[in-house]
């Protein structure tokens, strides 16, 4: 077996194909509701003010607040009582001075108002007087014009992605439609002489195609368009013809297994006939998912993965994750949720190597500990009894048990 050579950290191996990513990204329109995840693909800004009318932020009365100045419980402010606004209607009342209104949490104030008294700080006299026993400062329990967002304001930047409230704040000011960049399709090519459907009884020394279905998962869940392209043995001319389909119809081509450097591995040779640049990178110092192939082939990026189920996700989310996100127009894509706990084992690894370990978190009363799964790499229980992963970096050789860490939810 030939080595690796150049074998570059995760995060380089990533910054050589995005360095070299020339892709106009595709825009669409679509209902605001629709839009989880999606990613913006221009500037949004309100045109108009929200709110649109100054809201009672209580229940209680819309006052004038000069009327209220120096209110107390032993000297109460007077106040008549003239009717009230009803939620989603326009003022029918007047203030003049001496006069209340009733006023709703979120409803508009009367008119002539500048202040709500709280229900809590008043007390009625009889049907048409209440005595407030606190002043109210002017503007106090109102959101006034304009104090959400004001007209003009800078609401969404181009590339980010969006989440639920922000489809709220979009909605609230009537913006029913964005346009977002189109997710990416990812095509993804299943290898191995061994594999099966999951459906079918696999023979000896056969086993259940995994990673088609995971690896579409995580491109479903990173905003990509998922494209199972085709499952192909270990032969050179099916696998090439795989992949020129595959670039024909995605964005992003993934390669699963046969990324190694045996002579049953042909990913690379695959990926070097089919364009320039081609291979821009094979081997990365990461474990598990050395065997990684990072390449761009006629602007279209192209990944060979391990075969290995744990590798292959560890590796997704190092590298193609980021990658659909790039071409979404979005270069930070939102961190995966993470927790910090305390580590229950020591973790060995080597220095000069990036390890990701499943760990199972464990909620005792005080804590979050994190227990390490290990396992043999091929293992892809190792990733469903685990909780998240732990990230031994580059220039460490281990982790102790009893240090904090965070852990990456998967
Ligand atoms: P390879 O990358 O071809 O050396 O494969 C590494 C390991 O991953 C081998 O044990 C393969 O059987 C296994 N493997 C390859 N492809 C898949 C797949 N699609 N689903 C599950 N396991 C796989
Ligand atoms: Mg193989």
């Amino acid at each position: 077996m030939s080595e690796f050579f150049n074998v570059l950290p995760p995060n380089k191996a990533l910054q050589v194909l995005l360095d070299r990513l020339d892709h106009q990204v595709e825009r669409e329109a679509i209902p605001t509701h629709q839009a989880l995840g999606r990613v913006t693909a221009e500037d949004i800004t309100a045109s108009e003010d929200l709110p649109r009318f100054p809201r009672s932020t209580m229940d209680g009365y819309s006052v004038r607040s000069s009327d209220t100045f120096g209110a107390s419980e032993g000297m109460p402010a007077y106040l008549d009582v003239v009717g009230e606004v009803p939620m989603g209607k326009s003022p029918r009342v007047d203030l003049s001075a001496g006069q209340a209104a009733g006023a709703f949490t979120g409803g508009m104030l009367a008119r002539g108002a500048d202040a709500v008294v709280i229900v809590e700080n008043t007390q009625t006299v009889d049907d048409s007087t209440i005595e407030v026993l606190r002043p109210a400062a002017s503007g106090e329990n109102v959101v006034q014009i304009g104090e959400d967002v004001r007209s003009g304001d800078p609401v969404l930047p181009t590339g980010h992605v969006i989440r639920a409230p922000d489809i709220g704040g979009l909605l609230a000011l009537g913006i029913t439609k964005v346009l977002v960049s189109k997710r990416p399709r990812v095509a993804i090519v299943s290898t191995g002489d061994e594999l099966v459907s999951p459906g079918v009884d696999p023979g000896p020394g056969q086993i259940r195609d995994i990673n088609t279905y995971t690896i579409s998962a995580l491109v479903d869940k990173a905003g990509g368009l998922p494209k199972s392209v085709a499952v192909v043995h270990d032969d050179y001319e099916a696998q090439r013809a795989a992949a020129i389909d595959g670039l024909n119809q995605g964005d992003i081509l993934v390669f699963s297994a046969g990324s190694s450097v045996s002579s049953r591995d042909m990913t690379a040779s695959v990926i070097a006939s089919l364009g320039s640049p081609g291979v821009l990178v094979h081997g990365i110092s990461l474990k598990p998912g050395k065997p990684t192939i990072v390449a761009l082939v006629e602007r279209k990026p192209a990944f060979g993965l391990p075969g290995n189920p744990v590798s292959a996700s560890v590796v997704f989310d190092l590298l193609i994750r980021p990658t659909i996100y790039a071409l979404s127009g979005c270069m930070s894509p939102p961190e995966p949720p993470s927790v910090q706990a305390r580590l229950l084992r020591d973790i060995p690894s080597l220095a000069g190597r990036e390890d990701y370990v499943q760990v199972r978190l464990i909620h005792s009363e005080d804590e979050l500990t994190a227990e390490p799964v290990f396992g043999k790499s091929n293992l892809i229980y190792t990733l469903v009894r685990a909780d998240g992963a732990v990230k031994v970096p580059l220039d460490k050789g281990g982790l102790y048990a009893g240090e904090e860490v965070k852990v990456r939810m998967l």
